[in-house]
C-alpha cells in the first residue's frame, strides 16, 4: 500500500505552500486506498514553538486533512536515530570529524578565493582518531559519501534529475552535542516509518541525492519522490506575508470554506482540462501526482474568492450554517436563541455572498434589530414620503391570514399598485425599516424569514 507523510518544521503558522503540499501527500494517499502520516520536525528546538505545532494541527483539522498515523514528534525518536546512526559508524559508512570551526572556515575562505564551491576536505575521512592538531573536543559524525558516479532521481513530477557525487561533501549526520541533522532524521523516519512515495517541496531537491545515499548505507529501498514546485505572488516573487494572507487560519478567519481552499491549492499546480470547480470526492478521485506541473504556479487571491463563492453557492445550507454560526457568535449574536432558522438564513444568503463573513454582516439584522440606519439608505428611502407606504403595508400585514412569502409579496405589489409607484418604492423602504441597509435577500423572503411580529416592530420604528 502507498503511505504518504506531511512532515512540517513547526517554525510558523500554516502557510498556503505547506498546506498544497500536505493535500497533495493527503490526496495521493486516499485516491490509492493508502495511509497519511503527520510527522512534526521538531528537533530544531531554537526554532520550533508549541504555538506553531497547534497551528499545524489546527490547520490540518480545519482543512479536514485527517492523518492515519501521528502526529508523531521526532523529538520522541532521539533513540531511534542513535541506533542507526551506530550502525553507520559500526560499519564505516559515517565517521568521526574532529575539524574546528576555525578550520572549516578557514577551508571555505580558501575554497572561495579559489573560486571553488565550498565543501568538505575529507581530512578526517581515514584517520583513526582525532588529528594531533587543531582537534575538536567533541566530533560530529560524517557520512561518507561516495566519490564518485552519479545519483540519478526519477521524480515524479521533474522527471529524471542528476546529480554527481563528486558535488555532494560529507554530509554531517549528527552535532558535536550529539543531535541528528535534518537529512538523516527525514531518512530513519520516513524508512521506519514505511513512506513509500516522498511528496515535499522542491526547496529540498538539493537533499534528495544527499538522502539516497543514506538509504542505501542503511540497507533501505528507496521510495519514490515527487518535489513539488514552489508558489508564486502576482509579481513574480516567492510567495511571502508582503502578498496578502499566506497562513491557512487567516483564510478561516476572512471566511473562507476549507473546500474552496483546498479545491484552489489543488488547482495551484494541477489540473484536470478545464474543471475549474471540484468537490473533494472529485479530487480524491482524480488527482494524479504524476501530473502536476513542474513549473511554479502563480497565487491568484480573486481566483480563489470566485471558488469560494462557487463552493458557497453549492453548499448544503446546514453545512454553510455549521461554518458561519462562530462568525455570527464573534459579532455578538446567537442563532439559537430565537430569531429564524440559521439554516434557512443560509438558503436566503447563498447566492449573494463570497465569503461568510461578508453573509454573515449582512445576516445580523435577522437576529436582532438594527442600532440605527445606514444615513444614505435611510435618507433616501426613509421619511418623509415612505411613510405613507409604510404604515399602509404594516395594516396590510397585519391583517394577513398567514404569513408566508406569496402574501407577502401580494402585498408589496398591491401597494405599489396603490400609490402608482415602482415596485423598489415599497420594497426599498421596507428593506430599510427592518434590515438598517439598503442589501438583503428580496423582501417577501427577507420579511417571511423575520417573521410577523418582528416585521411589524420594525416597520413601526422606523415611522415613529
Ligand atoms: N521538515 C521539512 C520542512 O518543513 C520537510 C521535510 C520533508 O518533507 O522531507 O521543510
Amino acid at each position: 500500500t502507498i503511505r504518504t507523510r506531511f512532515a512540517p518544521s513547526p517554525t510558523g503558522y500554516l502557510h498556503i505552500g505547506g498546506a498544497r503540499t500536505a493535500l497533495y501527500s493527503w490526496l495521493h494517499a486516499r485516491r490509492h486506498g493508502g495511509r497519511f502520516v503527520l510527522r512534526i520536525e521538531d528537533t530544531d528546538r531554537e526554532r520550533s514553538t508549541p504555538e506553531a505545532i497547534n497551528a499545524i494541527l489546527e490547520g490540518m483539522g480545519w482543512l479536514g486533512l485527517d492523518y492515519d498515523e501521528g502526529p508523531f514528534y521526532q523529538t520522541d525518536r532521539f533513540e531511534r536515530y542513535r541506533e542507526h546512526l551506530q550502525r553507520l559508524l559500526d560499519t564505516g559508512q559515517a565517521y568521526y570529524c574532529y575539524c574546528t570551526k576555525e578550520r572549516l572556515e578557514r577551508l571555505r575562505e580558501e575554497q572561495q578565493a579559489r573560486k571553488e564551491k565550498p565543501r568538505y576536505d575529507g581530512r578526517c575521512r581515514d584517520l583513526d582518531g582525532p588529528p594531533s592538531e587543531e582537534a575538536a573536543d567533541e566530533p560530529v559524525v560524517r557520512f561518507r559519501s561516495p566519490l564518485e558516479g552519479h545519483v540519478v532521481i526519477d521524480d515524479a513530477i521533474r522527471g529524471k534529475v542528476q546529480f554527481a557525487n563528486a558535488e555532494l561533501d560529507d554530509l554531517v549526520i549528527a552535532r558535536a552535542d550529539g543531535t541528528p541533522t535534518y537529512n538523516f532524521t527525514v531518512v530513519v523516519d520516513d524508512l521506519e516509518m514505511g513512506i513509500t512515495d516522498v511528496i515535499r517541496g522542491d526547496d529540498h531537491l538539493n537533499n534528495t541525492p544527499r538522502q539516497v545515499h543514506l538509504y542505501k548505507a542503511l540497507g533501505a529501498e528507496l521510495p519514490r519522490f515527487a518535489h513539488v514546485p514552489m508558489i508564486l505572488g502576482e509579481d513574480g516573487k516567492r510567495l511571502s506575508k508582503r502578498h496578502g494572507s499566506v497562513s491557512v487560519l487567516q483564510y478561516r478567519d476572512e471566511g473562507y470554506l476549507p473546500e474552496a481552499l483546498l479545491n484552489y491549492l489543488a488547482r495551484l499546480g494541477w489540473s484536470h482540462g478545464d474543471q475549474e470547480v471540484f468537490t473533494l470526492e472529485e479530487l480524491i478521485q482524480l488527482f494524479d501526482i504524476n501530473a502536476v506541473n513542474h513549473s511554479a504556479s502563480t497565487f491568484n487571491p480573486s481566483k480563489l474568492l470566485w471558488l469560494n463563492q462557487q463552493h458557497i453557492m453549492a453548499a448544503e445550507p446546514n453545512h454553510i450554517a455549521r461554518h458561519l454560526a462562530p462568525f455570527l457568535t464573534e459579532r455578538g449574536v446567537d442563532p439559537g436563541q430565537g430569531g429564524p432558522q440559521l439554516e434557512a438564513v443560509v438558503r436566503a444568503q447563498q447566492e449573494r455572498a463570497k465569503t461568510l463573513v461578508e453573509m454573515a454582516d449582512n445576516s445580523l439584522f435577522f437576529y436582532r434589530r438594527p442600532a440605527g440606519y445606514e444615513e444614505k439608505a435611510a435618507r433616501k428611502n426613509l421619511k418623509p414620503d415612505a411613510e405613507e407606504v409604510l404604515e399602509h403595508c404594516r395594516h396590510c400585514f397585519a391583517g394577513l391570514p398567514e404569513w408566508e412569502q406569496g402574501r407577502i409579496h401580494q402585498v408589496v405589489t398591491e401597494a405599489a399598485e396603490a400609490f402608482e409607484v415602482k415596485m423598489g418604492k415599497v420594497a426599498q423602504p421596507l428593506r430599510v425599516a427592518v434590515s438598517g441597509g439598503a442589501v438583503s435577500p428580496p423582501i417577501d423572503v427577507t420579511l417571511a424569514l423575520l417573521g410577523r411580529e418582528e416585521t411589524l416592530a420594525r416597520i413601526e420604528a422606523a415611522v415613529a
